[in-house]
């Protein structure tokens, strides 16, 4: 005896028809028109979308940051996430200099076990290799890879506190090469960065605008330049975190054009939030905009829908990574390097780009599901268990109601965190039921499972196998 869903829409990322979805011990067993009806439970999906949940492949649930720590742990963040039809995401274990990877792996597994009521899987941050040439910390990329960490994150920004050297970064390039995992980059030049930045605060520049008028997009494409040319002379692809202007989309689409396995995502505040309306440099209140690459100028938005339409652009991830405005944004008060870098998310990434995505006619409902699903669960070895509405996949599936009307506000989503990204904003199209491994989560807008359900993901090195 299994859940049913009738007379729905399936949507995949190579198709959408009208079937019948069986659920059968969290799998889908079968996806078909006219399935026998038998002993199973009916949900009738009328009118509705089915489609596969939402994989976030870039969030910072219960993350230590400039003396603070990110406002959604995993628990409110993964819940929040689910009602707005994200059941997978991918979070970053952060290995602090002189640790080994295993210990920031066990601290992460600790802070979501017991929480995470979505499945989970994670990166790691990588951060030094240790003092023997990078013996050990290569050993320890290995290490990983087999507890299902297929990904790791460095950093060409942060000088002193993230960011690693090009000797660092080939070499990790260059082990990823051998282990099938991928590097996930970001692509800013930290160095000349934070020289503008002292600079800048030499002149008494100190409100949130400051945080954006010191990061160029082209010190954002010279890094992306930089990464991948270091990938390619490692023979080994390499994927761009959160690609926010035209200058750094023109560096990727480029190595795209070579045949290069060069991949990136891009965030909803870059391709939907602006410096010209979110940042005019008029008040503190701009801090809740500050993250990192910051907001670009509105030119960029249109370059932005038009790499993913193209497939310069594979993914929308959120880079969600709340602080409070009240008592952690205000830590920058008088300094915006003070400012804790980060915005919430996870909750609205699929109405928002449903909304000025389908419903604008900018990207397809195929393109949809691919760049919020089915193509992060590719990247990152969880495909055809996650991303995809098929027999054998994990019954993770959205039950979309393209007619419903949200108005997104921090007065009522679901994130820990006292103001919205974006405030106010009407949308068209929300998740009226979410199940995650074929448990009904979300029912309405509420989410009802239990806390805490999330399996950690295991998930492959795949080499380059999903090219
Ligand atoms: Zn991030």
């Amino acid at each position: 005896m299994g859940t049913l869903i009738q007379n729905g829409t399936v949507v995949n990322a190579d198709d959408r028809k009208r079937a019948d979805l069986l659920i059968e011990d969290g799998k889908i067993s079968e996806v078909r028109a006219g399935i026998d009806p038998a002993s199973h439970t009916i949900v009738d999906a009328t009118g509705l979308l089915l489609l596969p949940g939402g994989v976030d492949a870039h969030t910072h649930m219960d993350m230590p940051f400039g003396g603070t720590i990110s406002a959604d742990d995993f628990l409110t963040g993964t819940r929040a996430a689910a009602i707005g039809g994200t059941t997978t995401i991918v979070d970053f274990a952060i290995q602090a200099r002189g640790t080994r990877m295993r210990d920031a792996f066990d601290i992460w597994r600790g802070k979501a076990e017991g929480k995470a009521c979505i499945d989970y899987g994670l990166h790691m941050i990588v951060t030094d290799l240790g003092s023997d040439a990078g013996k050990q910390g290569l050993h320890d990329m290995d290490d990983m890879v087999r507890e299902g960490v297929a990904s790791f994150k460095l950093f060409m920004a942060y000088p002193n506190v993230l960011m690693v050297d090009d000797g660092t970064i080939f070499k990790a390039l260059q082990q990823t090469a051998k282990n099938g995992a991928l590097i996930c980059m970001h692509a800013e030049n930290g160095s000349v960065i934070d020289t503008i930045v002292q600079q800048t605060l030499a002149e008494g520049k100190t409100a949130p605008i400051y945080h954006a008028l010191t990061r160029p997009t082209i010190a954002e494409a010279e890094a992306v330049n930089r990464c991948i040319a270091m990938a390619e002379i490692a023979g080994t692809p390499v994927y761009i975190v959160h690609l926010s202007s035209e200058d750094a989309l023109n560096q990727v689409r480029e190595a795209r054009d070579r045949g290069l396995p060069a991949f990136a995502e891009t965030c909803p505040q870059y391709l939907l939030l602006s410096l010209e309306d979110h940042m005019p440099g008029k008040s503190f209140e701009e801090a809740k905009y500050v993250f990192t690459p910051p907001l670009r100028e509105k030119k960029n938005q249109p370059k932005l829908w038009d790499g993913l339409v193209h497939d310069h652009l594979q993914v929308v991830s959120t880079d969600h990574c709340p602080f409070c405005f009240a008592d952690q944004k205000v830590l920058g008060k008088d300094d915006f390097t003070k400012i804790p870098n980060g915005g919430p998310g996870v909750e609205n990434r699929m109405q928002v780009i449903y909304h000025h995505g389908v419903n604008a006619g900018k990207i397809t409902l195929e393109r949809f599901v691919e760049i919020t699903s089915t193509a992060p669960a590719r990247i990152f070895g969880m495909y055809p268990k996650k991303g995809l509405l098929a027999k054998g996949s994990d019954a993770d599936v959205i039950l979309w109601d393209p007619n419903a009307e949200h108005v997104i506000s921090a007065a009522t989503h679901n994130m820990r965190v006292d103001y919205s990204m974006f405030e106010g904003w009407r949308v068209n199209g929300n998740a009226r039921m979410v199940f995650s491994r074929g448990e009904l989560i979300v029912d309405g807008g509420r989410y009802i499972g239990v806390e805490g359900r999330g399996q950690y993901l295991r998930r492959e090195a795949r080499g380059g196998a999903w090219q």
